[in-house]
């Protein structure tokens, strides 16, 4: 790490460090234990109950508490399986412990009870569009709307062996379970006596989309930067990388300078790149190719798709099996005057009819759209029709690289990798979280990090 980038990284320390002190000198000035929440949701003439807390529904819940502070005719309840919300960008770097696992997850239920919603953790089931409920967990809530944003999950085509043999990521626990197979990989090299076969150290990484290209990177990071003095015996070198793209190019949602860019970086790392097959079969040894050609492999990790959540395909609900739910520009579901879809989990269009595109970006503003539809609904005021503005794209490549297309501005290196943090540190929604984060990135400019393996013996 440059002079250059030690200067950011210790200012940033400082703005850190600063609103660490305001909040220990401010903080005692609240009752630790006030009363947040409001009047019960089931009390309200006007329910907005939204399915799934995450970029979507946590900003539509957000924004719909917001525009109705000091009102007492709606209420607010967000039903989600796990009490946090996953920062998706940043997961990549739990692979490699660059990023602490719990500083992904972001916190949901205080943070909305303090916006003025409700919230209850369970797994959706089903719904009653007559009764205008919903069940979860065996109970039923109430609506006036209701918003759906339930995300996606991987999608596997069909392919044979993808779900049994691969990694996918399907959340906070894969990053964990890739870190985990490789550090079982050293260890069962370390023990091995005689040969090991190269299926043990080859990892494969099928898809060539951001998430991949990520995930290959802090591959290399773990085994070359944190895992190597761990492990005198054994030559990081024999790891080996692989990147499986069915596309002619890697990120092909970038500029091509970008991913002529980015694949120089790969190729410095050592990550073989090979465009134009696909994975056809994965067994527990090998991934098979479209163009006959096999990858001895035990360690397949799987990125290459993804669809609408499965359990859209449940709900009496119009929806396209892999882009979700069917919407119109003002994000009601079709048919429905009352049910709106937003997020990964609805195939939301503009008004020439443009899909917009699932990310994070997208979600968020349609969260805040969202919100101000149902209330002009509610109002009966007119409804706006989303228009979706994207910002840029930004991909890490491992600690100091970055490609990154901002505002059609687009720029590598390492002042990107410094954009690409200063960026989604901002956008953290848990301020303990972006303190957290900020206070290991600087510590690591000092300590070597190091990783453990922590084994479930219960
Ligand atoms: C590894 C990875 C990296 C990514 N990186 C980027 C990036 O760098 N930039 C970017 O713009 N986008 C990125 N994305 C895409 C982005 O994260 C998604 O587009 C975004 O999260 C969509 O928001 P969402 O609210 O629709 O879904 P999510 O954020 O996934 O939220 C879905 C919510 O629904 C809940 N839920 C699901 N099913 C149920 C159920 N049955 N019952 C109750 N609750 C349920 C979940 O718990 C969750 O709270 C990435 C995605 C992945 C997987």
């Amino acid at each position: 790490m440059n002079r250059f980038a030690r200067g950011a990284l210790a200012a940033l320390g400082g703005a850190v460090a600063a609103e660490t002190l305001r909040r220990l000198i401010f903080s005692g000035n609240g009752h630790r234990y006030e009363p947040w929440e409001r009047a019960p949701y089931r009390d309200f003439p006007n329910r907005v109950l939204i399915l799934g807390g995450g970029f979507a529904g946590y900003t539509a819940a957000k924004s719909l508490c917001r525009m109705t502070r000091g009102r007492d005719d709606v209420g607010v309840m967000v039903i989600s399986r796990e009490n946090f919300f996953t920062f998706w960008p940043m997961l990549a770097g739990c692979i490699s412990s660059d990023i602490d696992t719990n500083n992904v997850a972001q916190p949901l239920r205080r943070a909305l009870i303090r916006d003025g919603a409700s919230f209850r953790r369970a797994e959706v089931e089903g719904l009653d569009l007559e009764k205008q409920c919903v069940t979860a967990d065996g109970r039923e809530f109430p609506f006036e709307h209701l918003v759906l944003a339930l995300g996606a999950e991987p999608a596997y085509f069909g392919i044979p062996g993808v779900e049994e043999h691969a990694i996918s990521i399907k959340g906070i626990s894969a990053a964990e379970a890739i870190r985990n197979r490789v550090i079982e990989r050293y260890e069962e090299t370390t023990l091995a006596r005689g040969d090991v076969p190269d299926s043990l150290l080859t990892f494969v990484v099928i898809g060539g989309g951001a998430t991949g290209v990520e995930v290959a990177a802090e591959l290399h990071a773990l085994v070359h930067d944190i895992l190597a003095p761990d492990y005198p015996n054994i030559n990081p070198h024999r790891i080996k990388i692989v990147l499986v793209d069915s596309n002619p190019q890697i990120l092909k949602e970038l500029d091509p300078a970008l991913r002529r860019a980015a694949r120089i970086k790969l190729a410095a790392l050592q990550i073989e790149v090979r465009n134009m097959v696909k994975a056809k079969e994965i067994r527990s040894d090998r991934v098979i190719l479209s163009d006959g050609h096999e990858i001895p492999t035990e360690n397949a990790i799987w990125t290459a798709g993804a669809r609408a959540s499965e359990k859209l395909d449940d709900l009496p609900l119009p929806a396209d099996e892999r882009k979700g739910l069917k919407t119109d520009v003002l994000m009601r579901v079709e048919g429905h005057e009352n049910v709106w879809g937003i997020g990964d989990c609805a195939a939301t269009v503009e008004e020439d009819g443009t899909p917009v595109p699932p990310n994070a970006q997208a979600a968020v503003q349609e969260g805040k759209v969202v919100a101000r539809n149902i209330l002009a609904s509610i109002d009966g005021r007119e409804m706006r029709p989303f228009d979706y503005k994207p910002v840029g794209q930004l991909v890490e490549i491992g600690d100091n690289f970055a490609v990154n297309e901002v505002m059609s501005v687009k720029f590598s290196g390492l002042l990107a990798s410094l954009f690409w943090r200063a960026t989604y540190l901002y956008k953290l929604e848990s301020p303990q979280s972006r303190a957290r984060i900020a206070a290991d990135w600087i510590l690591d400019l000092f300590f070597d990090p190091a990783v453990t393996q922590i084994r479930d013996r219960t």
